[in-house]
């Protein structure tokens, strides 16, 4: 809330001192060309041949130093308005508003020769009530004391007449005029301040939003494509990336490697140790292929049960043989206990491995295949092994079913 008010405070600011470079700029304009059209035009042969041209001290010169010395002041000094200075340009605008109607109240009273002594004071102080964002107490403190100096000014130099009477209501009408001009000026900019921020504001919790929906749909996206109890990715994104090799496969060959993992004797150790103790096991095989597949950079993924397959693109075959090899150590370093294994007295994998050169979508299936009969071929020969076979010897016959 406290931080709202200093932005305002500071937008104030910035639009006053935006406004009183574009009065200076102005009203010295409007003075000039006021000045060449009353003293030099003016005596031109046409309008006014008898009268020559003599320079003649228009007070209303006073402004135009004035706005020079203003004109100055912002140049030199670019006001930078922060949250440190923003007290000090308050009152350096506050001064401003203060002197140039004070000013403009001079030259109403000292310049004789104007064709209505108040419409310099006239024109500035509705200049500066509608076109600056003021605090009302500062605007009528500088009314009061300006129209206060006019009238007794008034009073001095033409004494108490009808004149002077009729200035007098002028000046006081002028006051609650300027007064609300400036009032429902600054409540328009202030609303249309509001507005904006409100928007701003809705527009930040509309990108939050969007932000968080975003990454809820990638968790959804993530959680939708991997398996919940190993946290590989399941066979739903198995078939996506799948869709991702074909499509790569059309535009240039690809080296494939399909690697098939089963635990060994899986099935007793449910019946050993319980299918909850099961469960532990796939986790923390999904943990072992996880890190496998991310040190390797390829595609891990839980096939059904107790079997795993990973996708190598564009990768050797020493590669995937690594890979195999790597798999077999670590789920045996896991040292899980498996007292009924045909094989070990822990938690064994077989691997079956095949990879090829893929110039089309009908080799893939192929590579699958042939990783799979090469699994079942480690089955049938004591297990906890892998075969990794290429297109130089891999088996006739068909996918291995069940
Ligand atoms: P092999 O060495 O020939 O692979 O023998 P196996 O016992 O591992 O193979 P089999 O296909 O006979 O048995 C697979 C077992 O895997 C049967 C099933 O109870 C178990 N299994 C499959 N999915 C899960 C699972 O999500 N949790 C648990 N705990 N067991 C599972
Ligand atoms: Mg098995
Ligand atoms: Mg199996």
């Amino acid at each position: 809330m406290i931080e709202e008010r200093d932005c305002k405070r500071l937008e104030i600011a910035k639009h006053n001192l935006q406004k009183i470079a574009l009065i200076c700029k102005v009203s010295t304009i409007v003075i000039v060309i006021m000045y060449i059209f009353n003293e030099i035009l003016s005596t031109f042969p046409p309008l006014n041949a008898n009268e020559p041209f003599t320079f003649y001290f228009d007070f209303n010169f006073l402004i135009i130093l004035f706005n020079l010395a203003v004109m100055y002041i912002l140049k030199i000094l670019r006001f930078k308005v922060t949250k440190s200075n923003i007290g000090k340009i308050e009152k350096f605008i506050n001064g401003y508003v203060t002197i140039l109607i004070l000013i403009g109240a001079f030259v109403s009273l000292l310049d004789r020769e104007l064709y209505n002594q108040l419409m310099i004071y006239t024109l500035l102080v509705l200049t500066c009530s509608s076109f600056l964002l003021l605090h009302l107490k500062q605007l009528v403190v500088s009314l009061i004391i300006s129209i206060t100096v006019l009238i007794i000014g008034l009073f001095i130099l033409g004494g108490y007449n009808p004149e002077f009477k009729h200035q007098v209501i002028y000046l006081l009408t002028l006051l609650p005029i300027s007064y609300y001009i400036s009032k429902s000026h600054f409540y328009s900019y202030n609303r249309s301040l509001q507005l904006q921020t409100n928007l701003l504001r809705e527009a930040e919790i509309t990108r939050e939003l969007t932000k968080k929906l975003r990454e809820a749909n990638r968790q959804l996206e993530l959680q939708a494509s991997l398996d919940p109890l190993t946290k590989l990715f399941n066979r739903r994104a198995f078939n996506d990336y799948l869709k991702e090799i074909k499509n790569k496969v059309t535009e240039e060959p690809i080296h494939l490697s399909a690697i098939m993992i089963d635990v060994d004797c899986f099935k007793l150790y449910n019946d050993t140790y319980g299918h909850l103790e099961g469960d532990i096991v796939l986790e923390r095989l999904g943990k072992v292929l996880s890190n496998i597949a991310d040190e390797y950079g390829c595609f891990a993924s839980r096939w059904g049960g107790e079997e795993f397959v990973i996708l190598m693109v564009n990768q050797t075959k020493e590669v995937a043989d690594s890979l195999c090899q790597t798999v077999i150590k670590e789920v045996r370093n896991l040292a899980i206990n498996h007292r009924v294994s045909h094989v070990d007295s822990f938690i064994t994998v077989s691997i079956g491995a095949y990879s090829e050169k893929i110039m089309n979508e009908s080799q893939i299936l192929h590579c699958i295949n042939q990783a799979d009969l090469a699994l079942y071929h480690v089955k049938e020969n004591g297990r906890k092994n892998y075969i990794h076979l290429n297109n130089d010897f891999y088996f006739e016959g068909a996918y291995r079913k069940g």
